[in-house]
């Protein structure tokens, strides 16, 4: 596949980093990943602004316009054959030339995308829909999982946990024992026809496909929604379970630690959430 390095295409086997690069040595970076149907872009712009800010907070500077981002989304998706695809961003601080902690003054960012196939969008039928099972743990995380960073040790032992137990995800949870999020998704519950999720803070990532349905919900009003902080006792008693990422839209959990979710089906409030985020999604 062609991909984008520092300002060039090239075929991905010719992209080279120095492996002084800190995103190599420390994880030192930020990324982002952007999902495309037939060449249309899904959150274009709130994904953008969620890397400018994750860059400011670790005093990244990068003079990249968001025209110039859509610049290189567009071209990759192109040069790749169009279709469903995501685009993975990533900037780190750059290369030095010693193993040094402190930010150093003079570098670069290296500026790296690349385009990946990925999965028709899932339709609102809950007959078609691919129904998720999840483990739970306690969230050993950092305490700053509101930066998108490149270091994701955490949520990759996380995941590989869930999926040596036969999962497709995993449940986490704080010490207070309310839910976070899964390892690479934002989760919800459905209790009494409303939608519960945990409110914005350090615990979790902003999800722009949270932002996207949190809103799109608001704005509909046939569901109502609430962002508060939910216990395990009520993800254990909760009518629907359901997981959002770029890459899934709204994934319906059907088994939580070898228990069924409710009745064990993909529930109605998740149908409806998926057609109102799908008629929705391309206005963002
Ligand atoms: N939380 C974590 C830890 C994630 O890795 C992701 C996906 N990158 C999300 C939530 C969902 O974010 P988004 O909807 O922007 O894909």
């Amino acid at each position: 596949s062609i991909v984008y390095l520092n300002g060039e295409y090239m075929p991905m086997s010719e992209a080279k980093i120095s492996p002084m690069d800190r995103g190599f040595l420390f994880g030192d970076g930020i990324y982002e990943v952007i999902p495309s149907y037939d060449g249309k872009l899904v959150g274009f712009a709130p994904h953008i602004e969620r890397m400018d800010q994750g860059l400011s907070f670790i005093d990244i500077e990068l003079d990249y316009s968001i025209d110039t981002w859509r610049d290189i989304c567009e071209t990759l998706i192109e040069k790749n054959g169009g279709g469903n695809q995501g685009i993975y961003l990533h900037v780190s601080r750059g290369t030095d030339s010693k193993r040094f902690h402190a930010y150093p003054d003079n570098i670069a960012p290296t500026v790296y995308a690349f385009s990946f196939e990925i999965a028709p969008a899932p339709k609102p039928e809950k007959g078609t829909v691919k129904q998720y099972k999840v483990s739970s743990t306690q969230d050993l995380r950092w305490k700053r999982c509101n930066i998108k960073s490149t270091a994701l040790l955490g949520n990759v032992m996380h995941f590989q946990q869930g999926y040596e137990a036969g999962n497709n995800e995993i449940i986490l949870y704080n010490a207070n024992d309310e839910m976070t999020e899964g390892s690479a998704c934002n989760a919800y519950i459905v209790k009494d026809g409303t939608v519960i999720t945990p409110p914005l803070d350090h615990q979790i990532l902003p999800g722009i496909t949270r932002l996207m349905l949190l809103d799109i919900l608001r704005k509909d009003g046939s569901i109502k929604v609430e962002e508060r902080a939910v216990t395990m006792d009520e993800v254990r008693n909760a009518d629907e379970i359901w997981l959002t990422s770029s890459s899934k839209e709204i994934a319906p959990v059907v088994e939580l630690d070898g228990t069924p979710v409710g009745d064990g089906k993909v529930g109605d409030v998740w149908e409806q959430a998926q057609r109102l985020y799908s008629a929705g999604k391309y206005d963002y």
